[in-house]
Order: C-alpha cells, then structure tokens, then sequence
C-alpha cells in the first residue's frame, strides 16, 4: 500500500466527489501526499488543497490535459503547475472551448442514433468542464444504457455513433506550456492507448525529448504485468516514475485511493523532485 496518490478527479470534472469530499475519502485511506488532476480545469484546486491543509495532507496543484501525438488523444497529468500562469489558462480556455463545441455535437449525433442526445447535455449543461463521463451518466439515468461501460462501449468511444473527433492541443505545445507554467510533465497510463510497441517506443522519446519526465507506472487497478511492462518503459526510455488511482468515485473498489501497489524499487519516484521521500 503506498501513501502518494497523483491521479484524481473531482465534481469539477468527470469525479463524483466535490474536492472537500474527496480530501475526506482521502484522509481515511492514509493519503499523505496527493494531486486532484481534473480534466483540462483547476477549477477545484483552492478548495482541494485548503481541505488538505486542514487533514494534514500534503497536495500539489496538478491537471490532466487532453492532447494529441499523431492522431491520437493521450493525457498528460502536469504537477507542481502555477494554476494562474497565463500560458496554462490559455491552454486550458482552448480545451474548455473544445470540449463545450464537442459535447454540442455529440448531443446531436446521439440524437441522430435515436438516443436521448440533447436530454442526456441538458443535464450538466452549467458545467464548466464537460467530459463524455458525463454524457454516460446521463444516458444511464435517462435508461438509455444499462452501465457506465456499456453506455462508454455502445455509444460514446472511437467508432460508436456518439463520438466526436477532437484536435486537442498538440503534444509539443502542451509540454511547453506545461514547462513554461513550472510543471512537471507526467504521461497518464501509457499502456491504456491503441498503439504499437514501436509507436509506444516513439512516443516516449518524443515525450522525454520534448521535456517529459516521467509516466504513471502504478494506476488504479493496474494488474502485476503491467506494472512490470510500465516498469520496463520507464527504465528504458529513461524516464521517471509516478502513481496514482485515478479515481472518478471512490465506491468502486479499483479507484479507491490507498489501494496502489508500491512502485518497484529501480525506478525513481517522481514526487521526490516536490520533496516528498515517503514511499
Ligand atoms: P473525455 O476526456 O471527455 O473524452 O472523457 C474521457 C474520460 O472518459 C476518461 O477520463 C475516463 O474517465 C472516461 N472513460 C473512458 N472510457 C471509459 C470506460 N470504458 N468506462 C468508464 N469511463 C470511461
Ligand atoms: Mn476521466
Ligand atoms: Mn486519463
Ligand atoms: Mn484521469
């Protein structure tokens, strides 16, 4: 069990938990050393951190930007970041836009496959950062999916009626915003995109060559073999380490914060540039 968890997310963006909420899961897991890293928002990150002072757990302001390597999205978590740095809320006003234009379109085009499309938006059209969680939450309440995941399998990934293309930011541009706000550029669960060993291989130099400096090795429910082949990434592109659970909702068993299995010991642990030597 490890006590570092630098994956999270809030009711700001696809998490269920308000940040004051979370801080309190947080607490009774033994968290000493956490980031909420809300999708392409800080909005939660005053609330966050000055519930976390007050449970005597140490946070940094951190982020999960959307971005795109060669056609494809990935996410970068960023750490340590100075949220009110102009080149980060430029970076962010341009995700938030996609993402408000983006949920517009998917409406229609789950409309247009006979599902409750605009009924599912009007339901969290006052938020500020909307994600496809949300319209799988929403069809789910308005019946129109049985789970989360079917609703995610059936509706909302690459390929199904209701996605939509997005040309986030590009993976040069972000990891310069991220250097120039003060952050520490970290490449969330490697293994979870559709890519090639040889294009994985590419991708990280891209990433450590452009300023990156380290990739997620433990994420939340992470099996024994990709921990060791996430071990073998980092080691071999020469890349630092973090973890984290990347929890949306803390009732399901493999987000639950404090879960995380320990980071294997040849690895150097990211969060020991923020001065954290714990575990
Ligand atoms: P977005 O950034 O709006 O495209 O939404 C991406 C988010 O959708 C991810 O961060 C996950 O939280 C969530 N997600 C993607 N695929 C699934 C899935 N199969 N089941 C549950 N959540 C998913
Ligand atoms: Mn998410
Ligand atoms: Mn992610
Ligand atoms: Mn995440």
């Amino acid at each position: 069990m490890s006590a570092v968890d630098l994956h999270l997310h809030s009711d700001h963006s696809d998490g269920v938990l308000s940040p004051d909420a979370l801080v309190a899961v947080l607490a009774t897991h033994a968290i000493e050393f956490c980031a909420l890293t809300d999708h392409d928002t800080v909005a939660g990150l005053d609330a966050f951190a000055q519930a976390a002072a007050h449970a005597g757990i140490a946070t940094l302001p951190g982020i999960e930007l959307s971005t795109d390597w060669r056609g494809k999205t990935l996410h970068v978590i960023a750490l340590g970041i100075d949220p009110s740095a102009q080149v980060l809320t430029e970076a962010i006003r341009d995700r938030l836009t996609l993402r408000t234009q983006r949920a517009q379109q998917m409406a229609i085009k789950l409309d247009r496959a006979g599902l409750p499309g605009t009924a599912a938006l009007q339901r969290f059209s006052q938020h500020g950062a909307p994600t496809r969680t949300h319209f799988a939450r929403a069809l789910v309440e308005l019946g129109a999916a049985a789970t989360l995941d079917t609703a995610f399998k059936r509706w909302l990934s690459q390929g199904q009626p209701g996605y939509v293309k997005t040309e986030w930011p590009s993976l040069t541009d972000t990891l310069s915003a991220i250097t120039l706000c003060g952050g520490t550029a970290v490449l969330a669960h490697p293994l979870r995109y559709r890519l090639s060993a040889g294009q994985r291989r590419t991708l990280l130099a891209d990433f450590k060559a452009q300023g990156g400096a380290a990739i997620e090795v433990v994420t939340g429910g992470a099996a024994t073999h990709q921990i060791e082949t996430a071990t073998g990434l980092a080691l071999r592109a020469g890349l630092e380490a973090s973890q984290g659970s990347d929890c949306h909702d803390p009732s399901l068993p493999w987000q639950r914060p404090g879960r995380l299995a320990k980071l294997p010991s040849a690895l150097v642990p990211v969060w020991h540039r923020f001065g954290f030597k714990g575990d």
